[in-house]
Order: structure tokens, then sequence, then C-alpha cells
């Protein structure tokens, strides 16, 4: 028994010299390998990718920035010989575009139209929307699909929960900020967050372009406004 486990010892031992020294001569093989590294232009390696560029490297300016600042005094100079100029072309003026009051009209009451429509639609046609996400399906009872993205989806599997939908459910418009006078106080400041009413975007687009709503007054030019620069105005 004593001789057999010797022997046995033995092979294994030049088992392993025999594995250590067959690793270091591939480990001495591998400089031997070609790299596509090596050549990237060698047309072996076309389909591999090319190391990425250097982070630093910056893309060019699609106007060299040379151009950018003459252009840039050349207006600051125009600004300064011309401080005063009256803005001519509506609505930029203040004034309404004439032939789009019309349209601005005919925009506001296809949209009430349609808001009117759809709720009489779903009085009848049941809709169906997630409690957790913006799925909305349109039946008796909600699909089963499991592509739920609304929080703690994951605990139920990506199944949507539904409840019944409304008409914003279905024809959702975009909010925006209300102007009551777009051209004399254009900017919103991040302080009247709280202050400046927030419309359906489509409303202030026909607001602007000539529609008026008592609930969202505005004020309207009989003449044209003046501007003391291309930014600052009067
Ligand atoms: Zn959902």
């Amino acid at each position: 028994m004593q001789r057999k486990s010797l022997i046995s010892e033995l092979f294994r031992s030049q088992n392993l010299h025999y594995g250590f020294n067959q690793s270091f001569f591939f480990s001495s093989e591998k400089t031997q390998i070609p790299s596509p590294l090596a050549d990237p232009d060698d047309s072996l390696y076309a389909d591999v990718p090319k190391p990425q560029r250097d982070k630093s490297e910056r893309k060019p300016y699609p106007t060299p920035m040379k151009v950018l600042i003459e252009r840039a005094k050349k207006e600051r100079e125009v600004r300064k010989a011309q401080p005063c100029r009256v803005l001519e072309d509506p609505p930029g003026n203040g004034l309404l575009v004439p032939e789009l009051v019309d349209v601005a009209h005919r925009v506001y009451r296809a949209r009430e139209s349609l808001l009117s429509g759809v709720a009489k639609l779903i009085r009848v046609v049941p809709v169906q929307r997630c409690r957790f996400c913006h799925e909305v399906h349109i039946g008796p009872v909600g699909h089963e699909i499991r592509t739920c993205t609304g929080p703690e989806s994951g605990v139920r599997s990506a199944t949507h929960v539904w409840r019944k939908g409304r008409v914003h459910d279905v024809v959702f418009f975009p909010k925006c900020f209300h102007l009551y006078d777009r051209v004399g106080k254009p900017r919103v400041t991040h302080d009247e967050w709280h202050s400046v009413k927030q419309i359906p975007a489509v409303v202030e687009l026909c607001i602007q372009a000539g529609v008026d709503i008592e609930k969202y007054p505005t004020k309207r030019r009989t003449k044209p406004v003046y501007s003391s620069s291309f930014t600052g105005l009067l």
C-alpha cells in the first residue's frame, strides 16, 4: 500500500511539473499571436471595432469659434449704433398676424369639439387606464400583457392595475405657462412658478395667435412696440 501511494504521489508531482512547464511554454508563445491592434488597417480585421477616441479630443465646432466671435462683435456694434428700433413684423411687434386669427379660432373650436366628443364616447365605450403608468386600454376589462413600468412594477411582475379612464387619459395636451404680456414680459422667472397659471399649450398657442378667453387674460396692442436692443424690450 505504501509503495502504491508513493508511486501515485510521484506521478502527481510530475504531472504538476509538466503542467507548469506547459503553461510557461504557452505564455512564452503569447507574443507570437497576431493582434488586431498591431495593424488596424489590415483588411483581415476590417470588422473589428476601432479603439475609442481619446475623451480629451474635442469635436470641432460646425462654425469656427473665430467666426462666432467676429459675428458677435459686429452685432454688438450694430446695437450700439441703433439703440432703438421698431419691430415691424407681427407677432414680434406685439400685434396679431391678421390671417392667423381665424386659424387660431378654428383650432380652439376643434379642441373643444374633440374633448366634448370624446367625453360623450367614453360614457358608452369603456376606457381603462393603468393606475401606475400611462397605459390605456379601450374595452370593458384591461389587458393582461405585462408591460407596466410604473412604481413597484417588479413586485407585480409588470402587471398593469386598471381603473376607469377619463377624457384626459385618451386625449392628452401638454401644459405650459400662460403669458399675460408675451412681448413686454416674455420670460417667466423661477420665482413665478406658483403665481403664473399653467394651461394646455394648444390653448396658449391659440390665445397668443388671437383667441380671447376671459379666464386667461392677455395684453392686446393696437400699436407696435419699440425695442431698445435685440434682447431687451421697452
Ligand atoms: Zn401600468
